[in-house]
């Protein structure tokens, strides 16, 4: 699966990578809708499905248009090899279904998106596996929490909403000692400001539906990493369980890829401008974003990081929950231009209430325990305008 882009830089296999033309020679990657692949024989159509010829046999496996979209990810994160799957969290569920069995024990950092939370503490946990949730922040939870029966480690970084980073180095040594596999959710930062691959980590995940596809319209989700752990462990898991990419949405998803490291560079910088600028705003107790020098984990974002990423959530000042929750509605309502969701990583700027909607379902103390205040505001910083996204939220601070 090399492909002849990898010699050349990020933008250009963000444009290039992975495409594969029919005999039709299109410019533009074809859409691929078929469920099926036609064999002329049935001693073809037997040499496909028992894995002896290569080739197509059925979009549940694999199909051109996904297998691009693949091809070109995983010339991004610099992986062996990538499987795409119908969401992030499918993504998720794959890598545990092919690594985990009953008994094992995982680490997973405590500040990880609320969903994976969930996934991990009452899903997986019925099947007889257990974990611990660890500060994502601090190598020396990890470690103290670690168990001879640990299999996987997970952590998300920079996590979401507070932008706390995991040591990857300190990540992947304490992986390497125990054994286990090491996975990251490179989400908030993607291939084109982190590539934790690089400094040895196992496997990574993404969430497609956020930067990959960049424009809110579809779900996806991506594993990449050692050839032989995707096409060994993990295809037939995706094979037999399904949870796989529609080829629509790989093709929505493959153009997405193409603009990527230029949207990744224009957020990044638009987002180090605001969160400077509300720092400074009198009702702001408390802004978290790695770019700024305030930041308690300034250095590591520097040192792994090519840039700080473009959320950027800050925590009101208040006198009780309560009051915290009602002041953090109000700016939200006030605000005119940015978008009242909680999708991120789109090109329109959204802004959020985490308690209340991403980590909503969480229990009070598991919210407390990720450190998700009723006083938490989260901005996924878009294309817009900067002026006109201060603007937005001034008018908004006002009323
Ligand atoms: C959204 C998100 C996910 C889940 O992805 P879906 O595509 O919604 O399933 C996982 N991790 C992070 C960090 C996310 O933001």
């Amino acid at each position: 699966m090399t492909s002849p882009t990898d010699q050349y830089d990020l933008a250009t296999r963000a444009v290039r990578g992975g495409t594969e033309r029919s005999h039709f020679g299109e410019h533009s990657e074809a859409l691929f809708l078929t469920s099926s692949f036609v064999f002329e024989t049935a001693e073809q159509a037997a040499a496909r499905f028992s894995g002896e010829q290569d080739g197509f046999v059925y979009s549940r496996f694999s199909n051109p248009t996904v297998r691009m979209f693949e091809q070109r990810l995983a010339a991004l994160e610099g992986a062996e090899d990538c499987l795409a799957t119908a969401s992030g969290m499918a993504a998720i569920l794959a890598v545990c279904l092919a690594t985990l069995r009953a008994g094992d024990h995982v680490l997973c950092g405590a500040n990880v998106f609320g969903a994976t939370v969930q996934l991990f503490s009452s899903l997986l946990s019925r099947f007889g596996v257990e974990t611990s949730f660890v500060d994502g922040a601090d190598p020396a939870a990890w470690r103290a929490a670690a168990m001879p029966r640990t299999r996987l480690l997970f952590c998300e970084t920079p996590s979401n909403p507070l932008m706390e980073l995991t040591d990857l180095r300190a990540f992947v040594a304490l992986g390497r000692e125990l054994g286990a596999t090491t996975v990251v959710d490179n989400c908030f930062c993607t291939p084109a400001l982190q590539r934790p691959l690089d400094f040895g980590v196992d496997v990574v995940i993404h969430s497609a539906t956020k930067y990959l596809d960049g424009q809110g319209r579809v779900l996806g989700g991506a594993v990449l990493g050692r050839r032989a752990f995707i096409r060994d462990e993990l295809l037939p898991v995706l094979r037999t369980a399904g949870p796989s990419l529609s080829p629509f949405n790989a093709w929505v998803l493959l153009k997405g890829l193409e603009t990527l490291p230029l949207r990744m560079r224009a957020q990044s910088q638009a987002a180090t401008e605001l969160a400077a600028w509300l720092a400074e705003q009198p009702a702001v107790k408390r802004v978290y974003f790695p770019g700024l020098p305030s930041h308690p984990q300034f250095e590591l974002a520097q040192r792994q990081q090519f840039g700080p990423g473009a959320v950027v959530s800050f925590e009101l000042k208040g006198a009780s929950p309560e009051d915290l929750r009602r002041r953090a509605w109000r700016l939200i309502d006030g605000v005119r231009l940015m978008s009242i969701t909680a999708n991120l990583g789109d090109t329109r700027t959204t802004i959020t209430h985490p308690a209340t909607t991403t980590h909503g379902r969480l229990s009070a103390q598991a919210r407390e325990r990720a450190g998700i205040t009723e006083g938490l505001v989260r901005i996924s910083v878009g294309l817009e305008s900067v002026a006109d996204l201060k603007r937005d939220l001034a008018q908004a601070f006002e009323r």
